[in-house]
């Protein structure tokens, strides 16, 4: 198979200025995955700066309560920074030292990319540049505030719809213009090779953890592993402990947003969601698009879901039948996220409760000696204005008003 593709899926579509950084990109990648020590370097780091490994939990109660399978949790939400991003953005920062580059680039809608990309990079002490659209500077404030404290310039775009797709098309400006000191930190297992492929390699960590985790508490495989698919990162990390083991079967959950029949969602996978094949983002996907290829307006509850592409790797599994995709919408997740906190005092994030949605459907239909595992990508903390607004809590409105008041003073 041609490098870089799976199946007919991914590639590298980028201008003929970047190839020769591609060049040192993937030189450098694939002497990193060649040097053992590398790997352990990075095992070490995530020890040290972000809690790894991460706990697989029992969940007891939501067992009991959904009557079915035993539902086991792997706990990706108490990563530094608050998900399994810390784990992408880490790894490509000890590669960007070992390429001897000063500088690093990200493009983020929601601000979670950035907020763990500057962090990476106020530890390594590299200059960071972050790439938003102006709509969403405005609609992300609180990771914005947290960006700049943390040392990063925020540069609000400004063309087209003002959001990620603008965003990314800036940091590849930036990136023609500054390639000899600088890396573009892609946050997920998209865009061209080799990132789907690396960005799968830093993430394998979840699935390499979690397979022997569950061994040690259940004695065998799990029946089958639930993850949500935005870009697909968390779901390539916790699935690639169990591709190898048929009879794992592996579930990626998309944003079902106000259900496919509107139009209003985020899949791309799932039947009758109309996404098409499509290169853009320099490589070649299932797309939201028009006929004329134009990016649709996506729409999801949980920003990190909020994508038109999903991964290459994803796509050739899904068309293969590997990994079953389903959806859940937006008023699922957030009574799947009650559920979870009520009777188990887990928060998940509006992204990981779409696993959790799909969990609590086919867990009580299954034996009591089965077992699942559910990625919980992040913690929900986050999502507080999303998640309160979704409620529709009185007294939050409240207080925001309140805080409101007390700064016009
Ligand atoms: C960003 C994010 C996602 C979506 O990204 P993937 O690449 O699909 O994993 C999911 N969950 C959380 C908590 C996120 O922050």
């Amino acid at each position: 198979m041609k490098k870089g593709y799976f199946g007919q899926w991914g590639g590298a579509f980028i201008p003929e200025v970047l190839y020769a950084t591609f060049a040192d990109l993937n030189k450098a990648y694939e002497a990193a995955r060649a040097d053992s020590s590398f790997w352990q370097e990075y095992v070490d780091l995530m020890g040290n700066y972000s809690c790894r490994p991460t706990p697989l939990t029992f969940a007891e109660n939501l067992t009991r309560h959904l009557g079915g399978a035993k539902i086991y949790v792997k706990r990706e939400d108490l990563n530094h920074t608050g998900a399994h991003k810390a784990n992408n953005v880490m790894g490509q920062g000890l590669l960007v030292k070992r390429m001897g580059k000063k500088r690093v680039i990200a493009e983020t809608g929601a601000g979670q990319h950035g907020v763990a990309t500057a962090t990476m990079a106020a530890r390594f002490g590299f200059d960071c540049t972050i790439y938003m659209g102006e709509e969403d500077v405005a609609r992300q404030r609180p990771n914005v505030f947290w960006m700049e404290k943390l040392g990063a310039t925020v540069v609000p775009v400004t063309d087209g719809s003002r959001t990620l797709k603008d965003a990314m098309n800036e940091a590849f400006r930036d990136w023609v213009a500054s390639m000899d000191d600088t890396h573009y930190v892609i946050g997920t297992v998209c865009g061209p090779h080799p990132f789907p492929e690396m960005v799968a390699w830093f993430q394998s960590i979840i699935g390499i953890e979690a397979k022997k985790q569950i061994m040690a508490q259940h004695g065998r495989m799990p029946d089958r592993v639930y993850a949500c698919v935005g870009g697909g990162s968390n779901a390539m990390g916790i699935f690639q402990g169990f591709l190898d083991e048929p009879s794992v079967e592996l579930i990626g959950v998309e944003a079902g947003g106000k259900g496919i029949a509107t139009g209003q969602h985020a899949s791309r996978m799932v039947d009758g969601c109309g996404a098409t094949p499509g290169v853009a983002q320099g490589y070649k996907t299932r797309f939201l698009q028009s006929e004329e290829g134009q990016m649709l307006d996506t729409h999801s509850i949980a920003a990190g879901l909020d994508y038109v592409g999903v991964s290459p790797i994803l796509a050739d599994l899904g068309e293969k039948g590997r990994v079953r995709f389903e959806s859940a919408t937006d008023q699922e997740v957030l009574e799947a996220l009650s559920l979870s906190m009520r009777i188990e005092g887990i928060t998940p994030a509006m992204e990981s409760s779409h696993a959790f949605v799909q969990a609590f459907k086919e867990a009580p239909k299954m034996d009591k000696d089965q077992a699942i595992i559910i990625n919980m990508s992040g913690r929900g903390d986050k999502d507080i204005f999303t998640i309160a607004h979704a409620f529709d809590d009185p007294s939050w409105k409240e207080f925001i008003v309140k805080r409101a008041d007390e700064y016009r003073k």
